[in-house]
């Protein structure tokens, strides 16, 4: 083993990733390696619910993971903890400035739980947090220049520069934490209209939501699968169904895939031209289909890059860290900041 360096010994000590996203709370207590060794879950309190609901579900969430870990011995103390949020972090990495779907507006996140907890703890967004885990133990690792995409319900998205052979790595952050938001770069001019006030967003093309946009418009009017398994109401049908009926070989729903794969292709040829990153990663629900989202959306690239012909394209590659991306990335972000490995 190396030599740890300088800083608390907290070697035997655990560290805990928590991803607090709009619906669940899952916390992990996470290996020097990545790997998650114990987790815990809970349902994220309504929207509309107190800070304090939500910060207790949080502590309810660490307080059982790291119980967990105990119990099989692989615990011990609590080194310090990682809070990856659903929302815009200010670049001091301070405070949830507003989340759609979590009460936190302008909240002093960080400090409360360190207060709290009395250990140091450190706060990112939860796309950062994904990104940061791909890059340290995942398929972006060993890149210069890294873009991390999660295709969920919207798109999320980060940057990661400065890593290749010499360089440790950081996350672009930008004047306000808010860089590589890439999901509202607009791709239709007038086009949809999105959550965030704008229109003709990345996200209402090239997400789990178009997906189901583009099936549901089609259920009733063409013979597939999914008319069976919604019983002919489009608006029972879901993300997870378009899937499993595309591995079914179900026409509308490789025409969906198609379709949002195209539409993730054309946006991944504007970050490209501004970037020419070494690797994409995409991650996210709607990454299970594998080649047949990511097929298409390498097509359209090439299709709709400057100069393509004439350079080295760069990977398209489903991330490897799954559902868990974000907790590993805050775990490791609390062992750079504490610096030990
Ligand atoms: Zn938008």
């Amino acid at each position: 083993m190396t030599d740890p360096g300088p800083g608390p010994d907290v070697s035997a000590g655990a560290v805990v990733g928590v991803d607090v996203g709009g619906t669940k709370i899952l916390a992990g207590v996470v290996a020097p390696d990545g790997t998650v060794l114990a987790t815990a879950v809970r349902p994220t309190p309504a929207r509309d619910g107190s800070v304090q609901l939500l910060e207790a579900a949080v502590d309810e969430a660490v307080e059982e993971a790291v119980g967990a870990a105990d119990d099989v011995g692989r615990a011990g103390a609590v080194a310090g903890v990682g809070v990856a949020a659903a929302g815009f972090v200010d670049a001091g990495r301070e405070r949830v400035m507003f989340a759609p779907h979590l009460p936190w507006r302008g909240e002093a996140v960080r400090r409360r739980f360190a207060d709290r907890w009395g250990v140091p703890v450190v706060l990112d967004n939860d796309a950062n947090a994904a990104a940061w885990a791909e890059f340290r133990h995942g398929a972006a690792q060993g890149a210069g220049t890294a873009v991390v995409v999660t295709v969920g319900t919207g798109i999320g998205s980060a940057i990661v520069l400065g890593g290749g052979p010499e360089g440790a790595g950081r996350l672009l952050r930008g004047l306000n934490g808010m860089a590589g938001e890439l999901g509202h770069q607009q791709v239709v001019p007038n086009g949809e209209p999105c959550e965030c006030g704008g229109r003709g967003c990345w996200e209402q093309y090239a997400s789990g939501n178009a997906l189901v946009a583009f099936a549901r418009a089609r259920v009733g009017r063409e013979a597939t699968v999914l008319d069976d398994w919604c019983g002919g109401v489009p608006e029972r049908l879901t993300g997870p169904m378009v899937t499993a009926a595309a591995e079914a070989d179900d026409l509308v729903a490789l025409q969906a895939f198609a379709a949002i794969g195209d539409w993730l292709g054309v946006g991944l040829a504007n970050v490209t031209a501004a970037l020419d990153p070494d690797v994409i990663v995409v991650g996210g629900g709607v990454s299970a289909a594998g080649d047949r989202l990511l097929e298409p959306a390498r097509a359209a690239l090439s299709r709709s890059l400057v100069g393509a012909a004439h350079r080295r394209l760069p990977p398209v590659r489903r991330a490897v860290l799954g559902p868990e991306a974000a907790i590993v990335g805050a775990a490791a972000m609390v062992r750079s900041a504490l610096d030990v490995r």
